[in-house]
């Protein structure tokens, strides 16, 4: 008999997760995932889901009573809230921007809409006067936009588009994917009828699960529907009865994803929504200014680039591929590559959650400057560092 080989332990590296995710991830986020598990119905659990539902309404805030973790990625999320507010025939009108935006008319094709879109470049955002001219011309029953675009890090306002989806008695679901835990995402103040997130860019948490919400007029239209939600999984009419108090058994949660939402909401409110935002920011202030320091320059439209997620462009004749591979090899460090029509001609750099850190800025700056002087491009030694550290001193 040949001999068998024991298979040896999986031993992950311990990376600087900076690009667009997943983000770093706190010690007590990850050591929630150890916890024992408890049945789905267990008290202890079904007292998780309570404090979870209470946790993420202070967090996206808002009063909505749907408002829950789907189990699955940020891509749940976008399918959860489309596939619930669309029904064959409905008239959709998606604002494309970047990947995610386009990924957004994808799924409500799929659900059998009527969809239009309308565009903007790569990194810039939309202008309400242009979302106006086409809602009044189409008559939408859902606007989609993307509040955080993780393709191009453009920060897209929302508050007048909110206003306008009403003024025509459109519903407004958000991508809040990147947004939550990182930029202000103000549901109830804004008038946001639905939004979806992801448990692993600014909320700092494994991927796994994806936050919803959902407005008591986009619950009505839910439970109004004339036809079937085309996913049984993601059927929300389901799903809150498990959430809700009939603890009506549809899918098994997944219960240490559940810990470790419930954990990393904790911190962000023990943190404090301001203080973290205000932390997101600084930490961009000061790796924007080492960055433009290097002679780099951002993708995104001057004065909407995200804080959490730092697009810039390559420098003419580097090598993507060769700059990410040493960034990961010799540092650990993992940014991201450009999507769609970026794709080898920017860097995402992110700084995500607990992942935007000042540590983390001085690493990432001090590495690349080593890689770009190495590759023959002209960078004064020194002057990013010293820029960064000037603005956290300003
Ligand atoms: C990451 C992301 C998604 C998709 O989330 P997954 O967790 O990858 O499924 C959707 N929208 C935006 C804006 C994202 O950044």
């Amino acid at each position: 008999m040949a001999a068998t080989s024991q298979p040896a332990p999986f031993n992950p590296s311990t990376r600087v997760l900076l690009g667009p995710g997943p983000s770093e991830v706190p010690p007590r986020v990850l050591a929630a995932m150890g916890y024992p598990l408890l049945g789905h119905l267990d008290p202890e659990f079904v007292a998780l889901m309570d404090e979870t539902q209470s946790f993420l309404r202070q967090v996206f805030r808002t009063e909505n009573r749907l408002t829950m973790a789907v189990s699955g990625t940020g891509s749940a999320g976008m399918e959860a809230v489309i596939v619930n507010l669309v029904e064959p025939g409905d008239t959709v009108l998606v604002c494309v921007n970047g990947v995610f935006g386009g990924r957004m008319v994808d799924v409500a094709e799929r659900a059998g809409a009527k969809v239009h879109q309308i565009e903007r470049p790569y990194g810039e955002v939309f202008d309400p006067q242009e979302v106006r001219d086409a809602v009044s011309k189409i008559r939408p029953k859902v606007i989609g936009i993307v509040h955080a675009e993780t393709s191009t890090g453009a920060w897209q306002p929302l508050e007048e588009i909110a206003k306008i989806a009403h003024e025509f008695g459109a519903m407004i679901a958000i991508d809040t994917v990147t947004s939550l835990g990182g930029v202000p995402v103000e549901i109830d103040a804004w008038g946001i009828d639905a939004a979806y997130s992801g448990t692993q860019k600014c909320l700092s948490c494994p991927p796994g699960l994806a936050p919803v919400t959902f407005s008591a007029k986009a619950a009505e239209a839910i439970a109004q529907r004339k036809t079937k939600v085309q996913s049984w999984y993601l059927d929300m009419q389901m799903i809150q009865r498990y959430w809700g108090s009939d603890r009506f058994y549809h899918h098994t949660a997944p219960i240490s994803m559940n810990y470790a939402l419930r954990e990393a909401l904790a911190l962000i409110l023990e943190e404090g929504l301001e203080a973290r935002q205000a932390r997101h920011m600084l930490n961009h202030k000061a790796l924007k200014a080492g960055l433009l320091a290097m002679g780099l320059s951002y993708a995104t439209a001057p004065g909407y680039e995200l804080p959490q997620l730092n697009c810039v462009r390559i420098p003419d004749g580097v090598d993507d591929l060769v700059v990410r591979k040493r960034l990961l090899s010799d540092w650990g460090i993992e940014v991201g590559g450009g999507l769609g029509i970026f794709k080898g001609k920017a860097w995402r750099i992110g700084l995500m959650g607990h992942g935007s850190r000042r540590p983390n800025v001085t690493l990432v700056l001090s590495a690349l400057e080593t890689c770009l002087i190495d590759l023959g491009v002209k960078v004064t030694p020194g002057a990013a560092l010293a820029a960064a550290s000037a603005a956290y001193s300003a």
